[in-house]
């Protein structure tokens, strides 16, 4: 067979921009023509410490040289200490390690339904969701959320999701019905356009949750490990779930997932019940592990509060100063989205052109995400190309 030229060679799934990167430093990016853009993209709130993180570094060539892989056959010394850890600083009582948030979704739909059926009622399978959420593009992943836009032509979906309008707490309540088995939420969502959840929603769903003896789950793939000025989301509401979903910033850059649950909720989950090859490989987990090391620092998520306070007062200044430019500022800590009065993908495009990346959301929100160690001279950099763009005008 002759190969068809004219198809990429790469799946065409995304619309990637013309940019090659080749090095990186802290919150800064380096293209092959040796330019430079500050990146308040972080790869999509994922490059937690920035780029090429000492700590971080150090963590993997270590382990690289000691170890790669061994799978789950046997015990593995960086899953059990990063297991450890994630528990001695969540809600959680157990942990099971993946490689990245989707999966962690999968694992968190699958232990709700198996904690009913393990309990003598198969028939709660039902999991209630909502609109404008995004879990991953799994096929659980994208049923869950029943968005069009990720649903389109992957029919038959998953049975067994039920979408109720974001923060609508009447909604919820009247979805619930004797087959609902959990709730499944972000606290913030990300790609929805970085909505937070107002914490007395987050609240009444625990109450909610409570009362019918369902399961809270939490997907704070995007919104945890410190994105918000708080090691998980939840904490700022004083919320705690059955079960939550980690990936994107936990490995720092490198994929891992995991899905925490307290023992009640993952008591369905026996050996042999779920499992991953890759899954909790000593390479991930050495680097999760640093990570952790570096947010649970003290004073550091107080920094993060505080630069997220700063470039959020910063953003709402510039919307003071241009109100027909900019609707909205929203997001906490150092998870922020800019509402233009532009197409944000053209307005993302404006402020890539003066060196500054941002990454596009739904609800035409620009999403503000840079490196939980950004500094204020960089935060003053960005605001000043914002700025410009705004003063440029037009559509
Ligand atoms: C990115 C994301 C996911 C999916 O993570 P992948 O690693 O791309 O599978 C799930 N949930 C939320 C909230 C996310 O932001």
């Amino acid at each position: 067979m002759t190969r068809n030229a004219s198809f990429p060679t790469l799946l065409p799934v995304y619309k990637r921009i013309d940019i090659l990167f080749e090095r990186g430093q802290g919150a800064w990016l380096w293209d092959r023509q040796g330019r430079r853009y500050l990146d308040f993209a972080s790869g999509i709130a994922v490059t937690a410490l920035g780029h090429a993180h000492p700590h971080l570094v150090a963590a993997l060539t270590e382990q690289a040289r000691k170890l790669w892989h061994v799978s789950n056959l046997f015990r593995i010394e960086q899953l059990e200490k990063l297991a450890d850890r994630l528990v001695a600083n969540s809600f959680a009582e157990t942990v099971f390690v993946c490689n990245s948030g989707a999966e962690a979704i999968e694992a968190c739909i699958k232990m709700a339904r198996r904690f009913h059926w393990h309990r003598g009622q198969p028939e709660r399978h039902r999991i209630l969701t909502f609109e404008g959420a995004f879990h991953g593009r799994t096929l659980a992943a994208i049923s869950a959320t029943r968005n069009p836009r990720l649903t389109e032509g992957f029919a038959p979906l998953l049975e067994g999701f039920d979408v109720v309008p974001f923060a609508d707490h009447t909604a919820v309540r009247e979805a619930i019905t004797p087959q609902t088995a959990a709730i499944l939420i972000e606290p913030v969502q990300g790609e929805g356009g970085v909505r937070p959840v107002p914490a007395e929603c987050l609240r009444g769903l625990r109450q909610l949750c409570d009362e019918h003896d369902l399961l809270l789950i939490f997907d704070e793939v995007q919104c945890g490990m410190g994105r918000t000025g708080h090691l998980f989301a939840c904490e700022a509401a004083d919320v705690a779930p059955d079960i939550m979903a980690l990936a994107k910033g936990l490995g720092g850059g490198f994929p891992i997932g995991a899905c925490l649950a307290t023992a009640r909720a993952a008591s369905g989950m026996t050996p042999g019940s779920h499992g991953s090859t890759f899954g909790g490989n000593p390479l991930g987990c050495a680097v999760a592990n640093a990570v952790l090391d570096v947010l649970l620092e003290e004073g550091f998520l107080e920094n993060v509060r505080t630069q997220g306070h700063y470039l959020r007062e910063r953003l709402e200044a510039l919307r003071a100063r241009y109100p027909d430019r900019i609707s909205d500022v929203r997001g906490l800590g150092l998870m922020l989205g800019l509402k233009p009065a532009m197409v944000n993908t053209d307005f993302a495009a404006r402020l890539r052109e003066r060196g500054l990346l941002t990454v596009p959301a739904a609800d035409n929100v620009v999403r503000l995400l840079p490196p939980l160690v950004i500094g204020r001279e960089e935060i003053d950099l960005a605001c000043e190309t914002i700025a410009a763009v705004l003063e440029e005008g037009g559509s």
